[in-house]
């Protein structure tokens, strides 16, 4: 018998948590109502404590959105470069294209997706141009799922010039681990990553210095707009109405976890745990600096893995993008995720290997080492 159901192991979309799922399917409220206001003052709240940063702002947009709005907002037009851009990845390279689109100037450092941009070479970009107004980086950056050392890099930039705005795409961070935001002023969210809900709403947390910056610039992506309706309790226009209630049942959700630090840490387990079992099959993990979002393997056979694991197991991981199309396997870790889930993916694959006569037989290689690093006496 053929999977009946695909288990959805993207790093993004990520599945609908069931509880999320159930509210979207409830009657739509009325955006301009106190009964509205009172849900969305409630989940600004929450967005807030999660994020740690003085302001939040959700807009009706994929993340993509936001990382438009942070540009539009923080970066002024000038003829010497204006915004650094951290090209480690497809998602790097797309601010950079953003800001090209809008005739932003533009000066970027690239490296391969698998080796992270450091604070040095940060260092010495700013001292080489004076003029930077803002810097843009990912916490991982998806296509190779690779960390960025942006706490280390936010500081040199700081350091160097208070002025400077840092914007951080942590769209495959929030929710996956605890940020350390002492040098971030603008901090990206997207929901469908780890908040388990479809694509559409995005959030961009603001520090003081972010806020002390805001002018009236842009008409959909105003957000000094949106601020002033926002602090209110409102939209300046429709809200993502049953995306906030989603929302708000995503936080009971970790709530009855345990809270977001039990979370954090079975996030952490569990990518470890995978980390561990990938090894133990003699895999090669591509990225030399692992997010805990997901777990990205390197394979000449990639691609068919990848459809083998679809058709015969049902579980449906990422492949690569551009010239690494066919050779990653992406795993995801984002979101409240089941253990058995992940012992089953890793199983699937292991005997996925067997079937397309890349491993000699079926051990149980995988899910011993899963079992043994999550279920550990510590
Ligand atoms: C998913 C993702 C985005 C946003 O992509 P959208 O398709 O616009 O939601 C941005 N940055 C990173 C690192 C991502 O993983």
């Amino acid at each position: 018998m053929k999977p009946t159901q695909t288990l959805l192991f993207t790093p993004g979309p990520t599945p609908l948590h069931p509880a999320v799922a159930n509210t979207l399917s409830q009657p739509i409220p009325h955006h301009r109502t106190p009964e509205f206001e009172a849900i969305f003052g409630s989940v600004r709240q929450q967005l807030k404590e999660m994020i740690g940063l003085a302001e939040v702002l959700t807009l009706v947009s994929s993340g993509t959105g936001a990382m438009e709005a942070a540009l539009l907002q923080f970066v002024r037009p000038s003829t010497e470069p204006a915004l650094l851009v951290l090209n480690n990845g497809k998602f790097g390279e797309r601010f950079g294209k953003i800001a090209r689109a809008h005739s932003l100037s533009v000066v970027e450092i690239k490296s391969a997706w698998d080796t992270p941009i450091n604070p040095d070479q940060v260092l010495e970009t700013l001292q080489r141009n004076p003029r930077i107004q803002a810097i843009a980086l990912q916490v991982c950056d998806s296509s190779g799922g690779l960390r960025l050392d942006f706490e280390g890099i936010s500081e040199v930039a700081k350091e160097h010039n208070p002025k400077i705005v840092t914007i951080i795409d942590a769209i495959t961070a929030l929710g996956v681990e605890p940020l350390q935001t002492s040098h971030i002023d603008v901090l990206i969210g997207g929901s469908q990553k780890a908040f388990m809900l479809p694509v559409g709403l995005s959030f961009l947390g603001l520090s003081d210095f972010a806020l002390s910056q805001l002018e009236d610039r842009g008409y959909y992506f105003n957000l000094k707009l949106e601020l002033k309706n926002q602090q209110k309790n409102t939209t300046a226009f429709t809200a993502g109405i049953l995306h906030i209630l989603g929302l708000q049942t995503y936080f009971e959700c970790v709530r009855n976890l345990g809270g977001f630090d039990t979370l954090y840490t079975a996030t952490k387990k569990r990518a470890e745990s995978t980390h561990k079992a990938l090894e133990a099959l003699g895999l090669e993990i591509y990225p030399k600096a692992p997010a805990l979002c997901m777990s990205v393997i390197y394979h000449e056979q990639a691609s068919r893995i990848r459809k083998h694991l679809h058709q015969k197991y049902g579980v449906l991981v990422a492949g690569g993008q551009d010239a690494l199309k066919d050779y990653l396997l992406r795993i995801n870790h984002m979101g409240i995720i089941e253990t058995h889930q992940s012992a089953w993916v890793l199983s699937a694959l292991e005997q996925s290997l067997v079937d397309l006569k890349l491993r000699p037989s079926f051990e149980g290689v995988a899910i011993k080492a899963f079992m043994q690093h999550h279920y550990k006496e510590v």
